[in-house]
């Protein structure tokens, strides 16, 4: 239909007729209003048709234990979308409650000619659709916006490991790492809701951003970080210092968690406040094609990262469905750990002592400690976090449990393919190799806490997360 987006982002969810009617964007994923795929395809198509644009949002009052921690941050993002959009004359309506029935709600009153949704590959989102897709009479759409090579067309299957999906990725990546075209300011302006209710009034409508606050059903107790500004322009502007300042040295200091040398973009990124192909293509342009070698070498490794790594992870979740639960390991980690399900313990640790970070190994709490207090946890040492879980509980599924319960819970990026991805790769050997055989862990990787010590100065480690929690 469109020029602007690229076929292969789109799918179309339903066989419902085209018909007339305003185009509605149903905002999940990718809470942003440039550089969005979806809301492009969405008012390229009521452009063709001249018909007005509406973005909604549904805010779920429950979501994967997420709490008030993330929630704030996703809803000033929010309040930011609908300022942006109000400037660009599209509509902004936030809706509150069951998807499958509100976005339908929504669109029955509107008479709405069709629905565009972002692309998630993560149960619930599917779950959302299909609900939608049940009782919506208008045609639907879904528009991959997260990814840079649409995830259906980056491979038709579960890849076994980064080394088989980085071929297919760079093959058509030259094709799709390009700039965004702008969102235009739109000439058919949506009707006030008011008049488009008649029948039903303004049920499921959320009026403001405290009540959608106070609507929400979570735990309260998390308290806020203060590490990261929400919204979509502190997202482009955390990119545009990561690029300046840090980008040359991120080869050589990313592991390193006693530096700060990785983008800490990931929050940005988790709630789609910044565009992983905006971040990609400035990446690529920085210092130009003849930069000096470090450059080079790191907008390789940071590249490696955001597009094969971050991509693989929604490759994974998407085509197994059992992505966090052991189900989803490969058969050679299901065998090895069952295998050494009864082998002794040194150490076990109940949910409770892993979260108030009581352990016997001072570098594991002092992981936890930052992940709580900063909404963080260093990249490298969430491999080692996630590994002694395995280690120190009775089984690999308590230990996955906790892991994602832990993660999802104060991590502000949580609740995202890469965690789940990430925390199969540490606990069940997703997307890596059989290693040596040893106590536990079987053939999965292990990672020791001597070579932990040995690797970076881990003083300089507990030291940075002390003086935090003496702030
Ligand atoms: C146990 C465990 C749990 C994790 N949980 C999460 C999570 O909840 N949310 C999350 O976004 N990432 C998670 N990761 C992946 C990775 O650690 C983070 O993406 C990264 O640390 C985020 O920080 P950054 O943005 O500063 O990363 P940078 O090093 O600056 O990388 C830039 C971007 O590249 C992508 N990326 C980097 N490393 C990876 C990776 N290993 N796998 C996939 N994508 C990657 C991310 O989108 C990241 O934001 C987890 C990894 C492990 C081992």
């Amino acid at each position: 239909m469109t020029e602007t987006v690229d076929q292969n982002r789109v799918h179309k969810l339903n066989q419902q007729e085209p018909r007339e009617g305003p185009i509605i964007y149903w905002m999940s994923r990718d809470q942003r209003v440039a550089d969005n795929w979806a809301l492009l395809y969405a008012q390229e198509m009521a452009l063709e048709r001249r018909q007005s644009l509406a973005v909604i949002f549904c805010l779920v009052p429950e979501f994967l234990g997420a709490n008030l921690r993330h929630y704030r941050f996703m809803l000033k993002g929010l309040a930011e979308v609908e300022i942006n959009l109000q400037k660009l004359g599209i509509g902004f309506f936030l809706l509150g409650g069951e998807p499958g029935r509100e976005i339908t709600r929504f669109c029955r009153k509107a008479r709405a000619g069709a629905l565009v949704a972002d692309f998630s590959p993560l149960r619930i989102s599917r779950g959302w659709k299909t609900a939608v897709v049940k009782n919506l009479s208008a045609p639907f759409f879904e528009v991959d916006a997260h990814n840079i090579v649409p995830c259906r067309l980056a491979s038709s299957k579960q890849e076994y490991a980064a080394y088989t999906f980085r071929p297919k990725i760079k093959k058509l990546l030259p094709r799709y790492l390009t700039d965004y075209p702008p969102l235009k300011p739109h000439p058919h302006p949506f009707p006030a809701f008011s008049s488009l209710a008649q029948n039903g009034g303004k049920e499921g409508l959320l009026t403001g951003w405290q009540v959608a606050e106070e609507a929400l059903n979570v735990e309260r107790q998390v308290p806020e970080q203060s590490s990261y500004v929400s919204g979509e322009k502190a997202g482009r502007e955390a990119m545009e210092r990561f690029i300046t300042a840090k980008l040359p040295a991120y080869a050589a200091d990313r592991n390193d968690p006693s530096k700060d040398g990785q983008s800490n973009l990931s929050c940005y990124l988790h709630f789609g406040q910044l565009a992983p192909q905006r971040l990609a293509y400035e990446v690529k342009k920085a210092g130009g094609e003849t930069g000096e070698a470090s450059l080079a070498e790191s907008k390789e490794d940071f590249l490696e990262e955001l597009v094969v790594r971050r991509e693989l992870s929604d490759n994974f979740c998407f085509y197994n469905q059992g992505y966090d639960s052991t189900e989803g390991f490969p058969r050679w980690a299901r065998e090895t750990l069952h295998a050494h399900r009864n082998d002794p313990r040194e150490y076990l640790y109940s949910l409770e002592a892993f979260e108030e970070a009581r352990t016997h190994d001072q570098i594991w709490n002092s992981a936890q400690n930052e992940m709580v207090l900063t909404g963080k946890m260093h990249g490298y040492m969430r491999m080692y976090w996630a590994k002694k879980i395995l280690e120190w509980t009775e089984t690999p599924e308590q230990a996955l449990e906790i892991a994602i319960y832990l993660n999802d819970k104060y991590s502000l990026d949580g609740r995202d393919p890469n965690g789940y991805s990430g925390i199969a790769w540490s606990i069940g050997g997703v997307h890596d190799r059989a290693w040596g055989e040893r106590p536990i862990f079987g053939k999965v990787r292990y990672m020791s806490y001597k070579g932990i010590r040995s690797k970076f100065n881990i003083d300089a480690y507990l030291a940075k997360v002390r003086s935090r929690m003496e702030e």
